[in-house]
């Protein structure tokens, strides 16, 4: 061991008491005190505020408290976050060591843990990491650098590569063989190396974005002592996989304050560079608010089940990769918005921003390659999450949860119910019984819709006096989720569109006789903008209605009709309610078979006025939210059954001797399917979450909805490419879930036009 042990203030437990409190008077006296300007003098202060950090007793919230941590609890921890990101006080400047400090926690020796934690905590002492050589990048296992025994000391002998500081480290933590040369894993060791040790040469290498941040060490026989072992020798594959489990979840939080951040910067070089109104520009600015939201949707949930004790499981892997590709979406657009910049180096006079978003531009091409490539991610969601078959032929691993299911456990109620809807659909719902609603273009499952009402849908999230069950939207969300999953031949998101109109204009009776029953259609035309209120509309002529509407989901099969139209005389807008025996309704054949959808013609009918004028604007406005969330939830659950009956195909299916499955060309769509299916779930869901007058309800809407209509059709397309000539015969259910995918991506305009709609509310916020 070297010598140096540092004392201080990192000696003994911490007191969590106050901690809040001394934090706060940090971070207040930080806020008062000028920026640092130059990169130089920005690396000091991050130093000094580490150092600051320590002597308060506030640097380290997840350690235990025997190694001068604060060992606060998850809530806590985020809370220490939240403060330190909003006080925008300095990273740590070497980020790296905080892969070490977790290892040396849990497996260090008491020597070790007093000797480094605190200089590693003050930043003075730095840190690289070696595990990646030329020979051994993501197999890490077939690593070759040799650490053999001589006496009290190793010999180590080799070559690293990639390591990022390594021209700045005082230490690396390094993975060795200590065992017999070869792949195995046992023979790996664990071992902290001094950098200025003799025989170590460090080579900089310069990177593709012009810096030099990482290097190519050489090992000469260098004498390490044995106390730098950490562990075992021989177990240092273990060792490496150390983390906190805490500090693992809040770092979830860290990365979405960051990403909002680098969002609304884009946003406002949008607005900067003149892309405000440029339609192209608005969709891809929506995508990259759509990837924010699902990282932060995800994040969300795991850190929900972190709270609740429970493992976030496959939601942390698809998070990694979403990440790392999500960087690159980003800083391609906001390259892109340099216009012709995009042509100057990062460091050249006149570069946009100061050439950031080149610089980040060429520097996210590391975003996919670092810390495990983007494949291997894929092969870890694949094999380890989904439970399809090692690519290496090692077999087939238990999938985290059932395909097509949520990765995060949900909370109790949500689970309850989706347990008992998820049975009580699978028995009307077999592939011939849905296929049998092909012929049969004006009727639906009045059985299994007779249970759902039982269950208390469609009234599910209404108030009890309106004859509701007063559930969340979130509950309705899943229980819609799990009728779209079950592609139930039941018109309940019809109904339910029609049913919210009702009750945003107060016509009470009409929503009891749909609570109790009645099926219900929105008689409205719709275009690619969604609900059409111009002249296309019916007209009033004093009582009497006249004009039709094609393509009316659900209308074949409704009780209640509640119609939009125009005055003739006032020209104002007004809603009324008609019976269908009053009107004609001619059934057209819909694409989705376990669906009906019609022409409604109204001549002559009198409808009983509910609103007119400005009250009607108000009632769209505000139904448009629960209509978007229930029509996305069903294209969820029809997302998440094309990859659940995938995956089950790519299980069992053999071809050339494999496992179709073990083939990364499908083992990787799978695996993207998931993060689809998965990602527009979170949206959805959590876009359920806000209240009505949220300022962030409607675009959470928008954005969610057009995430999951656009996942339900591209997961089904993909669903029946993995099925290869079975998955295009009629007698296979695959081709049913695209069907329905299809309807609903147009049902409320286009997914194309809510993502517009989207990027101007959030430019319209910025300028
Ligand atoms: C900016 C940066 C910083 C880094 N910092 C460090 C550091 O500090 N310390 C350190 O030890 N390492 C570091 N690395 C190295 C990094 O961990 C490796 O680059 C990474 O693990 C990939 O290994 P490789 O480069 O050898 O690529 P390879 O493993 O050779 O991969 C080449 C290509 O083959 C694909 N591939 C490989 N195996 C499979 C498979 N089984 N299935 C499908 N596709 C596969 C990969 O996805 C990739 O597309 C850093 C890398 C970068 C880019």
């Amino acid at each position: 061991m070297v010598e140096g042990s540092t004392t201080g203030p990192l000696e003994g437990p911490a007191a969590p008491d106050g901690w809040r409190e001394r934090l706060t008077a940090l971070l207040e006296a930080y806020a008062k005190r000028p920026r640092p300007k130059t990169p130089k003098e920005r690396a000091e202060a991050a130093r000094a505020w580490q150092s600051e950090m320590v002597d308060a007793r506030v640097a380290a919230p997840g350690w235990p408290s025997a190694v001068g941590g604060l060992e606060l609890g998850l809530e806590d921890q985020l809370d220490y976050y939240r403060m330190t990101s909003a006080a925008g006080v300095p990273k740590h400047p070497n980020p790296i060591a905080f892969i070490v400090a977790p290892t040396l926690i849990v497996y260090g020796t008491e020597v070790q843990k007093k000797r480094f934690l605190e200089p590693l905590l003050r930043a003075d002492e730095r840190w690289c990491q070696g595990f990646s050589e030329p020979g051994a990048g993501s197999d890490l296992a077939s690593l070759s650098t040799k650490a053999v025994r001589d006496g009290d000391t190793y010999r180590v002998t080799g070559q690293k590569i990639w390591t990022t500081q390594a021209a700045e480290a005082d230490w690396m933590f390094a993975l060795v063989r200590t065992g017999p040369a070869g792949r195995g894993t046992a023979g790996i060791s664990y071992l902290l190396i001094p950098m200025n040790s003799p025989g170590i040469d460090v080579r900089p290498l310069r990177d593709a974005a012009g810096g030099h941040h990482f290097a190519e060490i050489f090992f000469d026989d260098v004498v390490v002592p044995v106390e730098n072992l950490v562990g075992e020798e021989g177990s240092g594959w273990s060792v490496m996989r150390t983390s906190l489990g805490h500090e693992r979840a809040t770092a979830f939080l860290a990365d979405e304050f960051r990403y909002r951040g680098l969002v609304d910067k884009v946003f406002a070089l949008t607005i900067d560079q003149g892309y405000a109104d440029n339609s192209l520009i608005r969709q891809e600015l929506a995508y990259v608010e759509t990837g924010v939201r699902a990282i932060a949707a995800n994040s969300a949930r795991a850190l929900d089940a972190v709270l609740r004790q429970q493992d976030p499981g496959g939601v942390a892997s698809v998070n990694r990769l979403v990440k790392s590709e999500f960087e690159q979406q980003l800083h391609r657009l906001a390259q892109r918005l340099t216009g012709s910049g995009a042509a100057l180096s990062n460091r050249s006079e006149g570069a946009v921003d100061g050439g950031r978003w080149t610089y980040g531009y060429l520097m996210t091409r590391a975003s996919t390659i670092g810390a495990g490539t983007a494949e291997i991610q894929r092969n870890a969601i694949a094999e380890q999450v989904l439970g399809l078959p090692s690519h290496r032929g090692e077999g087939t691993r238990p999938a985290a949860v059932a395909p097509g299911r949520p990765l995060t456990a949900p909370e109790e109620d949500e689970a309850a119910l989706r347990e008992v809807l998820h049975k009580a659909l699978a028995s009307h719902t077999g592939t011939e019984q849905l296929l049998s609603w092909a012929t049969k273009p004006a009727d639906y499952d009045i059985g299994l819709w007779d249970e759902l009402i039982r269950f208390g849908l469609p009234g599910l999230a209404l108030p009890e006096d309106l004859g509701g069950a007063g559930a969340s939207l979130r509950l309705l969300a899943a229980a819609v989720e799990e009728a779209g999953y079950a592609l139930a031949p039941v018109p309940l998101v019809p109904t339910l569109i029609a049913l919210e109109v009702l009750r945003q204009a107060g016509a009470v009776e009409a929503v009891r006789a749909v609570c109790d029953g009645a099926t219900a259609a929105f008689v409205v035309p719709v275009d690619d903008g969604g609900w059409v209120v111009d002249d296309r509309l019916p007209t009033l002529d004093g009582t009497r209605l006249s004009g039709s509407v094609e393509r009316v989901p659900g209308a074949p099969v409704a009780d209640q009709l509640v119609v939009l139209a125009r005055e003739n005389a006032t020209g104002e807008l007004v809603l009324g309610t008609a019976k269908p025996i009053e009107v004609e309704i001619v059934p057209q054949e819909s694409v989705d078979v376990t669906a009906t959808i019609g022409t409604v013609v109204l001549d002559g009918v009198e409808p009983e006025i509910i609103a007119r004028g400005a009250e009607v604007t108000r009632i769209l406005d505000a139904a448009r939210r629960l209509a978007q969330v229930a029509l996305a939830a069903d294209s969820v659950g029809v997302a998440n059954r094309a990859l659940a009956l995938a995956v089950d195909w790519a299980g069992q299916r053999e071809q050339f001797g494999h496992l179709i499955g073990s083939y990364q060309a499908i083992s990787h769509r799978c695996a993207d399917m998931l993060v689809r299916a998965e990602g527009s779930r979170a949206q959805v869901l959590s876009a359920a979450e806000f209240g009505p007058d949220d300022a962030e309800a409607r675009l959470s809407a928008d954005i969610a909805a057009a995430a999951a209509l656009d996942a339900a059709v591209w997961v089904a397309e993909n669903c029946i490419q993995i099925h290869g000539g079975i998955g295009f015969t009629w007698e296979h259910p695959a081709h049913l879930l695209l069907r329905r995918a299809t309807a609903n991506q147009v049902a409320l305009g286009r997914p194309e036009n809510l993502r517009d709609r989207a990027a101007g509310a959030v430019l319209a916020r910025l300028s």
